[in-house]
């Protein structure tokens, strides 16, 4: 792994996975490792599938797929997901499949109508980025001019908020609840902003369309977006670039044993972490 690979192409995805533990970005990023899917990461890719379908359904041919054929669209994918995984975590194969179910019928209600049928359900793009602070980049020895390489789940006109606004919407689903602080926290809308065609880049809303997995549950979160956020998003990267910078070169790669996704059941790397670091990680 060469440096300028590694902090050439950057993503949302990779920048957050820094800020939140150093030691994931060297096991993932550096190492290369991959693993079996946990059972939550099997019912987001389940979830991915099934609401993809149902997108490029509306896309094609302007109407959404019924509620019951959404249902068994599911669990088909489901069971072709399931078996990928081998720890299952205090999960179970029925429990996650019930979980789906109950949260397909809200999704398709309040959600898909208002997606824009002449959008395509999900649009991939890179930016050319110019880092905000060339001297740093210079004084770390990296190139300041980098690519993020991004998605966007859907593209709609959604009736929430202030007015009619066209938005981005994306999925999460997670056990603890949500707030609208945590849609402020996120990063890719500011990159929305500028990477995805036809949008208004002087402002637009993000919609967070959420469920909460132990007590199956749906919210809407939205904000505005303006170019503060992407002034904010280019700051994160590219500061999180010159550090990755630093660590690559002394081979430290910290462990946050103290960030929220620290645990057996969704850290992939736990045993690795645990053999190298020492300590124990929580269940
Ligand atoms: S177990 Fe915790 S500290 Fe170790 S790699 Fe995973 S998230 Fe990071």
């Amino acid at each position: 792994m060469r440096l300028d690979d590694l902090i050439g192409l950057m993503s949302n995805s990779r920048t957050e996975t820094w800020e939140r533990c150093q030691a994931v970005f060297f096991y993932r990023y550096v190492q290369g490792m991959t693993k079996p899917p946990s059972a939550s990461l099997a019912r987001g890719r389940a979830y991915d599938r099934t609401s993809n379908e149902v997108y490029q359904e509306k896309f094609s041919q302007g109407e959404p797929l019924s509620l019951d054929y959404t249902r068994d669209l599911f669990a088909s994918i489901w069971d072709e997901e399931k078996d990928g995984v081998d720890n299952w975590q205090g999960d179970t194969p029925e429990g996650v499949l019930d979980t789906g179910m109950k949260v397909l019928d809200p999704w398709l209600n309040r959600v898909v109508p208002y997606v824009d049928p002449t959008r395509p359900p999900q649009v991939k793009f890179e930016i050319d980025c110019a880092s905000p602070n060339p001297d740093r980049d210079d004084a770390a020895d990296i190139d300041p001019l980098f690519v993020i390489r991004g998605a966007a789940d859907l593209v709609a006109h959604v009736p929430w908020g202030v007015g009619r606004f066209v938005a981005v919407v994306d999925h999460k689903a997670s056990g603890k609840p949500w707030g609208p602080a945590d849609a402020l926290r996120e990063m890719q809308p500011g990159f929305y902003r500028v990477g995805l065609p036809g949008l208004n880049a002087e402002l637009f809303q993000f919609h967070v369309f959420r469920t909460a997995l132990k007590e199956p549950k749906t919210t809407i979160l939205g904000r505005t977006v303006g170019p503060q956020d992407t002034k904010l998003a280019l700051a994160r990267v590219s500061m999180a670039r010159r550090q990755i910078a630093n660590a690559f070169r002394v081979g430290d790669f910290i462990p946050n044993r103290k960030n929220v996704l620290c645990s057996r059941r969704w850290c992939a790397f736990w045993a690795e972490c645990e053999r190298e670091h020492g300590g124990r990680v929580p269940e």
